[in-house]
């Protein structure tokens, strides 16, 4: 049986910092499965679908074939094929994921990869519902949060550190609005599993919060 680590919290929370930081300490991969919503929220924009229409999304969801390898330790996202990281990370295509992943059709297909990967493969995978319908039965569970203007003001000073342009107030309302519609929609809400622990990074360093985690895993 493989080695599971399931990590969810919001946005902005550090997951993806903190799991790629442990994969590598512990040897097993790290899969991020926002970058998979992404991706499908990205062949929605350019199909040209509305986020708000949501038989559009149910429909078109079978035509995205995604898939993920790892080229030099790195997850890479193929969608239909191409390489699609490159065209992921911006706050478009963030919300767009948020909006789109609220539809069955789009969590059924990307859990079943999810599940297919974990099955296989020793690892830490994160996301907002891993500990609580992708892997039930991960060994390690963790929820790991902030408050949002700690979380709003990291993304802030990220941004400001590549010399862009940004408003604080503007990313912290994004922040919440993609909080409220990630923990209120039917489907898979984000929650915190009953099993899972509760860390919260507000005041932690990187490397307290890759600490205790590792140390749950080594329990
Ligand atoms: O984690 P990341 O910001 O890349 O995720 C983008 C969006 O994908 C989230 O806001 C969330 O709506 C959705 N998502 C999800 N379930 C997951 C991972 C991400 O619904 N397991």
């Amino acid at each position: 049986m493989s080695f599971n680590i399931a990590i969810d919290g919001p946005a902005g929370a550090g997951k993806s910092t903190i799991a790629k930081a442990i994969a590598k300490k512990l040897q097993i991969i790290y899969v991020d499965t926002g970058a998979m919503y992404r991706a499908m929220a990205l062949f929605m924009i350019r199909e040209g679908v509305d986020a708000n229409d949501a038989a559009a999304i149910s429909d078109k969801c079978v035509e995205a074939d995604i898939t993920i390898g790892y080229e030099n330790g790195e997850q890479v996202v193929y969608l239909n094929g191409e390489n699609v990281n490159a065209y992921l990370r911006t706050e478009e295509v963030g919300n767009m994921a948020s909006a789109t992943s609220v539809q069955p059709a789009v969590r059924k297909k990307l859990v079943e990869l999810q599940q297919a990967l974990a099955a296989k493969n020793d690892c830490i995978m994160d996301g907002r519902d891993i500990g609580t319908c992708v892997l039930p039965d991960a060994q390690v569970k963790v929820y790991l949060t902030a408050s949002s203007e700690v979380r709003a003001k990291r993304r802030f000073d990220e941004l400001t550190a590549k010399g862009l342009e940004c408003d604080f107030d503007k990313i912290k309302a994004d922040i919440d609005e993609r909080d409220y519609r990630d923990m209120n929609r039917a489907h898979s809400p984000l929650k915190q599993a009953e099993d899972a622990v509760l860390v919260d990074s507000s005041y932690m360093t990187i490397d307290e919060v890759i600490e205790k985690i590792v140390g749950m895993c080594r329990k």
